[in-house]
């Protein structure tokens, strides 16, 4: 098959990443083989491939937010069937025995492994999943349009519930790219006001057509005081600018996985008030399959920029470069 794996972990301009022909993966006990149709490109991915995370596979292929059609079962699989359009996500394992995995928080499983960083994802024509943790997809959307959904969505909805949003309350949402723009219709659909925060003109736009009370740049201040806000831009400097605009007793939830350094805060300015910050880590499987059965019963417009998966390193390129409106995703045909 063809696929891209991170050689040469550093800046996306120095080419990390390589195109070549691999085997096949086996699908082993448990597991699913999917022939991959779509996969999104996450900011994630960008932090595997420059070296933000540290490496855990060596020459490992990126991609979380695959969509595709079951092309093999391994041993002891049941519940799925070959043909059937199934989607592999971010979280690929958990011990299932650890205090937080017992308590439902396995999303902070100390043995959880990650599609794309500890195990090949979907930068490929094929990929595999232990069926327990590959999920089912809603109808009424093409697969380019679901492979978003599958960590840009689900963290997105996770990071809207760590920010803790009161009924019809205002929200913040800095950076809008194809998490934001997702979240954002879902605080929405809720009755939520929605300020938009972000320094792109074209994303302003797009928030502005899905409905946002208003959308401004990055660091200026929201026409009105937030309830909550959530942090997509991977940028700590906002953090400050985020928490000076929330009113008493609002969070603020940072959806990333990686942030440049916070600056000093003002404990008057930013934190006192009960005013609360708080990290968003990945998601469970339960945040995942809430999020997809919302997303069948809600249409999201999904806006999605494709490219053949042979050009994911331009792709990638255009991520980082803040050229992407919605989400980039990579097609095999
Ligand atoms: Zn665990
Ligand atoms: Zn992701």
């Amino acid at each position: 098959m063809s696929a891209w794996q991170v050689r040469r972990p550093g800046p996306i301009g120095t080419g990390p990443l390589e195109w070549l022909r691999r085997q096949v993966p086996e699908p082993g006990a448990g597991e699913l083989l999917v022939r991959v149709s779509a996969c999104a490109v996450c900011r994630t991915d960008l932090h595997v491939c420059e070296g933000d995370l540290p490496v855990h596979r060596p020459l490992v292929v990126p991609g979380h937010e695959v969509v595709g059609v079951v092309a093999g079962l391994g041993s002891g699989v049941s519940g799925y069937a070959v043909g059937e359009r199934v989607g592999i996500a971010w979280l690929r394992h958990t011990c299932g025995a650890c205090r937080y995995c017992r308590r439902g928080d396995e999303n902070l499983c100390p043995q959880s492994t990650y599609t794309g960083w500890d195990a090949d994802g979907g930068y490929a024509e094929y990929a595999t999943v232990a069926a327990d943790f590959a999920y089912r997809l809603p109808e009424g959307y093409s697969d380019a349009e679901l492979a978003p959904l599958l960590c840009a969505g689900i963290i997105g909805y996770r990071a809207l519930r760590r920010a803790e949003l009161p009924p019809g309350g205002r929200l913040g949402v800095y950076g809008f790219g194809a998490s934001a723009h997702l979240a954002t219709q879902l605080a929405l659909a809720e009755g939520a006001t929605v300020h938009v925060l972000t320094r792109s003109a074209a994303a302003r736009r797009l928030a502005l057509d899905l409905g946002v009370a208003s959308a401004g740049g990055a660091d200026d201040a929201p026409p009105e005081p937030l309830d909550s806000a959530i942090l997509f831009a991977p940028a700590g400097e906002l953090v400050p600018v985020a928490l000076a605009a929330l009113d008493r007793g609002g969070t603020l939830a940072i959806a990333g996985i990686h942030l440049t350094d916070i600056p000093v805060l003002d404990y008057q300015r930013h934190l006192f008030q009960e005013r609360s910050v708080r990290s968003v880590t990945a998601n469970t499987r339960v945040d995942g399959r809430e999020f997809l059965d919302f997303a069948g019963r809600h249409r999201l417009r999904v806006s999605v920029t494709g490219y053949p998966l042979a050009a994911a390193d331009r792709a990638l390129r255009d991520l980082a470069a803040d050229r992407v409106n919605g989400a980039a995703v990579l097609l095999t045909t």
